[in-house]
């Protein structure tokens, strides 16, 4: 980082943090339990991310809801999780979170890879788009908190990340040191796997959900990887490895450390 942009963020993160009391972080962070196994270095950055990502991204409140800051707090410690060690660049060219009360039909045109429009109107507890808007229900946020494998932001999230490269495809772009090959071999057998099981009436460890496409299986895996990164490495293993690779972390080794 280079002096000016250091100054720059010690500058804002200085302001930022006056804005939550030290009772506001503890509250939050205690109900997440997904952010236990974080080393302290690591919580400390987080938490750095989180006020920097507040002042990057706008969270606005729709059809009623009341925003606090343990609110504001609890969205954006759980989005910066997954660019822990990727940074918020991960996050640019989009600016707004908006928090719904509930699920919610979106009702938007949208424009398929064929060229045509349809209306979508399946109801939803979150919504990417593509250099637009994170959009969650708040009731989805708050029963996701659970470390179950269900987790919107989280889910969401991983949407943005896949759609880096203007595709959502479950292909974000990859590092350098990764093998798009790998990448797709692996993800591709675990999603016809997953679907396989669907179709044969099998309860699945890993959400149904994630057989809609494969950008929705990668969205559900990150959900897994953070939350139960145990199932996902006895179930797809490779796809775990291939998750660690992306984010850059291991939180296997963070549920060993719990013990
Ligand atoms: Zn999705």
């Amino acid at each position: 980082m280079n002096p000016v942009n250091r100054w720059w963020r010690t500058r804002v993160l200085g302001r930022e943090r006056q804005r939550f009391t030290p009772c506001d972080w503890e509250a939050v962070w205690g109900a997440l339990p997904l952010l236990e196994g974080l080393s302290a270095g690591e919580g400390e950055r987080l938490k750095d991310l989180a006020l920097l990502f507040l002042r990057d991204k706008r969270l606005e409140s729709a059809r009623g809801v009341s925003l606090t800051e343990r609110m504001r707090l609890t969205v954006a410690l759980q989005a910066c999780l997954p660019i822990l060690e990727l940074g918020l660049d991960w996050y640019g060219g989009w600016y707004a979170v908006i928090l719904y009360p509930s699920e919610f039909v979106p009702n938007h045109e949208v424009v398929d890879e064929h060229g045509l429009v349809w209306v979508d109107d399946q109801v939803k507890s979150g919504e990417s788009w593509e250099r637009g808007p994170v959009i969650l229900s708040w009731a989805d946020v708050e029963a996701g908190t659970g470390r179950d494998g269900y987790n919107v932001v989280l889910h969401e999230m991983a949407h943005k990340l896949d759609m880096r490269d203007g595709v959502a495809n479950g292909r974000p772009p990859l590092h350098r040191d990764m093998s798009g090959d790998a990448w797709t071999r692996e993800l591709s057998a675990a999603y016809a796997n997953l679907c396989e099981r669907v179709d044969s009436g099998e309860e699945t460890p890993l959400d149904p959900y994630a057989t809609e496409s494969p950008a929705e299986f990668f969205a559900v895996a990150t959900e897994a990887f953070f939350e139960v990164p145990d199932l996902l490495q006895d179930e797809y293993p490779g796809v775990y490895a291939q998750l660690r690779a992306f984010y850059r972390q291991d939180p296997l080794a963070r549920l060993a450390r719990q013990g």
